[in-house]
């Protein structure tokens, strides 16, 4: 059985199931990425302004030859840019950086806000370390903003035509609900980490009860403070092996199958075509692998705790 390739968003618009992530990559390498991936299938990219690389990330979509109205873009608000004086410089930003003139969706990519220095107009196409993470005397320089003036900042993204979606990332219940009380366009999408060993069971019934679409981020389960990685679990190996698939497969089908958009990242092109393939798991592999890893709730990505000294999750 194959895939269902496509979701269709709360907008009307589809997106493929699996896109390409781009988070970490050495300079050029993503550029390379990008230009294989579209030039093999992929329609659907997920991009950031913190990860500093859209630019090269627009150079491949330019040299893959792939039409811009083919490919479905996601790119994120970075924290430093939650008040509405700067929402708009920051997706002009992104636009400009991935040489591109409107974005599919835009995502809130934290709840958290830092303080920004400079004005609007000072907002880098790509910027630096020091500009992401403001610091005083050492101390990373959070800011309170009303997540609802993000919101309304958001929206007239989509009312002026920068971008056709908008959505949330590394938000919980609560605050999403805070968002669907008080938005004039709800959110389409949801991105969170998810894969076997943070299954997000009540966020994903959340999401879709409110037709809000859900993305899994780090869906191989990749750990980059170094621990383990859920693709080298013995387990998800073991059934890997049995089906004669890779284990990022099986982490892909496995959330796929559940309805989640995915988009693991790889800059190796074997890979690359690896992760894009059609593939179901059968329910008694599916249940096997949630009753071994299921239960861990490990979280891989959590800066509010470890970098930020902010309770985010
Ligand atoms: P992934 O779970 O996608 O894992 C990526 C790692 O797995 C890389 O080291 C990659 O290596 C390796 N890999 C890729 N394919 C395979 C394969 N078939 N077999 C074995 N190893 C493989 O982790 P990410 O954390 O990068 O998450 C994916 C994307 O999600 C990000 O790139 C980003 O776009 C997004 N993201 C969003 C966040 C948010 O806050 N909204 C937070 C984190 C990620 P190599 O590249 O060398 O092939």
């Amino acid at each position: 059985m194959a895939l269902n390739r496509k979701i269709t968003l709360n907008t009307g618009a589809q997106v493929d199931i699996v896109g390409l992530g781009t988070w970490l990559s050495q300079p050029d390498e993503v550029r390379k990425a990008v230009k294989y991936a579209l030039q093999n299938g992929y329609r659907h990219l997920d991009c950031a302004y913190v990860y500093c690389n859209e630019d090269e990330v627009g150079q491949g979509i330019k040299e893959s030859g792939v039409p811009r109205e083919e490919i479905f873009i996601t790119s994120k608000l970075w924290n430093t840019h939650h008040r509405k004086e700067y929402v708009k410089s920051a997706v002009k930003a992104s636009l400009k950086a991935l040489g591109v003139d409107y974005l599919d969706l835009y995502l809130v990519h934290w709840p958290v806000a830092f303080t920004n220095s400079g004005t609007p107009e000072e907002t880098p196409t790509v910027p630096t370390l020091d500009y992401l993470i403001p610091k005083k005397d050492g101390k990373l320089q959070i800011d309170t903003v009303d997540p609802l003036e993000t919101w309304s900042a958001m929206e007239e993204l989509v009312q002026e035509g920068y971008v056709k979606a908008i959505g949330l990332s590394n938000y919980n219940i609560e605050k999403i609900s805070n968002i669907l009380k008080h938005c004039k366009i709800k959110p389409s999408m949801l991105q969170v980490e998810l894969h076997p060993a943070l299954l997000q069971t009540e966020l994903v019934e959340f999401c879709h009860k409110h037709e809000i679409g859900v993305t899994a981020y780090s869906p191989l389960g990749n750990n980059v403070y170094g621990e383990e990685r859920v693709v080298d679990d013995p387990v998800i190996v073991s059934i890997a092996k049995k089906l004669g698939k890779s284990p990022a497969q099986v982490c892909i089908s496995f959330a796929a199958q559940r309805g989640i958009v995915v988009i693991p990242k790889s800059v190796t092109p074997s890979r690359i075509k690896e992760n894009f393939q059609d593939f179901i798991l059968d329910q008694q592999d599916f249940d096997a692998i949630v009753a071994a890893l299921g239960t861990r709730n490990t979280r891989y990505n959590d800066p509010g705790t470890k970098d930020w000294n902010v309770k985010i999750f």
